[in-house]
């Protein structure tokens, strides 16, 4: 077992192993966050690439989230899912009327919120049953896609393995492959009830689906009367330079998860749908903590952010800055280009040096830089929405040379 350096010695209070092992973390705890920068408990800082997987979509501890979180708490915490709350009802209703979809629930995290929608995709296929009176419950997924950790989304997930790690898992989620149309229509068979794909594939590695793909997609969904499915975890709430990244292909999904930057850092995620494909009753569906004031607080309050005039312009603008950055580093370092959407990039490496590169830019002095290696070949870059020009040149400049020392 490969675990870290027991951090006792440097944190001195505690004893890390009080922590269930689960993956091998650098020896350090950070303490302090400010927009692109984290420090360690040394006082060293961090330029912040990961934002927490795509999470702070504002940064580190912005004003607005505190100001939600102080002004909700001296309100109400939480009066129980079983009654309405406010910040709930304005959240759903900005959600709604800013999306093509007519209602919402509220989950603590993206694995929840995609449950929620395998659940209401094989409730409607249990009302809308096929040919021979039977219940449709399959729901196509797509290789290289991630849905979440939970036994039903590991399933959903195609990830190698990922359907049979915690067997006995979830039956019911045959694999296509991202932009091969024909690929999905070889699957569907009279149990089919849906697709389900992220608009851009986060964890595989940064890979759009193309606007032809997702209108055919689309075409084809309704023609076989399946519904489809957008899990925007990552790749909505202004990622993508669009509010939600289905907006970049003009169509309009059935069904949309979104998680990590709709709470902008605290556990927050939704299940959006049409009317017509609202058929939860009583009982089907719900949660503790699902819609609690306090997060929802937050959620608007990042929501009003992204909605202010030119911030998903600036996005946009600040995406195309990345990716022509990137190409000029990948020209000038040999390497072979990059992909993405906005602020959801990765860089192409062409050799599986991506593990050694996180490490180096960590240690680099005095100042670090937090980058993530989805995968051996692979840099992805998600920083806050708000990052600066500045903030971008100056980790180009810091990943160059890293590239250059090794
Ligand atoms: C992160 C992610 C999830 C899982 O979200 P959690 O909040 O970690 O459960 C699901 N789908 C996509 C596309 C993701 O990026």
């Amino acid at each position: 077992m490969n675990k870290p350096e027991n951090l006792a010695k440097t944190f001195e209070r505690y004893d890390t192993d009080a922590l269930l092992y689960i993956t091998n973390r650098p020896p350090l705890v950070f303490t302090q966050g400010e927009g692109m920068w984290l420090t360690d408990h040394n006082g060293k800082r961090y330029l912040d690439w990961l934002q927490g997987w795509a999470v702070n979509c504002l940064g580190h501890s912005p004003q607005c989230i505190q100001a939600a979180l102080t002004t909700q708490s001296k309100k109400v915490i939480n009066p129980s899912p079983a009654f309405y709350n406010e910040p709930s009802i304005q959240l759903a209703s900005m959600l709604t009327e800013h999306s093509c979809f007519d209602r919402v629930f509220f989950a603590n995290s993206g694995a929840e919120a995609n449950e929620g929608a395998i659940k209401l995709a094989r409730k409607w296929g249990k009302i809308h049953p096929n040919a021979a009176g039977e219940n449709r419950y399959e729901i196509i997924t797509f290789n290289h896609s991630f849905h979440g950790r939970t036994l039903a989304t590991m399933s959903a997930s195609g990830k190698a393995g990922w359907d049979t790690m915690f067997a006995p898992q979830v039956p019911g989620f045959p694999k296509a492959e991202l932009n091969d149309l024909a690929s999905v229509e070889a699957l569907i068979t009279n149990k089919t009830v849906a697709v389900m794909l992220e608009p851009v594939q986060g964890e595989g590695g940064v890979i759009p689906a193309s606007p032809a793909f997702m209108q055919s997609l689309r075409a084809l969904t309704k023609h076989h009367e399946l519904l489809f499915i957008v899990d925007e975890v990552q790749a909505g709430m202004g990622r993508t330079g669009k509010l939600f990244a289905y907006q970049l292909s003009d169509v309009e999904p059935d069904i949309m998860t979104l998680g990590k930057g709709i709470g902008g850092g605290v556990p927050l995620a939704a299940l959006l749908c049409t009317e017509a494909v609202a058929v939860f009753e009583p009982g089907d569906q719900g949660g503790t903590y699902n819609g609690n004031p306090l997060m929802t607080a937050v959620g608007i309050a990042v929501l009003e952010e992204l909605l202010k005039p030119g911030f998903l312009q600036s996005v946009t603008n600040k995406g195309e800055y990345l990716k022509q950055g990137l190409l000029k580093l990948s020209a000038t370092q040999g390497l072979e280009g990059e992909r993405g959407e906005g602020l959801l990039r990765a860089l192409k490496l062409g050799s599986p040096i991506g593990g050694k590169i996180v490490e180096m830019a960590r240690d680099l002095e005095p100042a670090g830089l937090l980058l993530n290696s989805p995968r051996p070949e692979l840099l992805r870059f998600m920083p806050a929405l708000n990052v600066t020009v500045a903030e971008i040149d100056q980790m180009l400049a810091m990943l160059s040379e890293v590239i250059r020392r090794l």
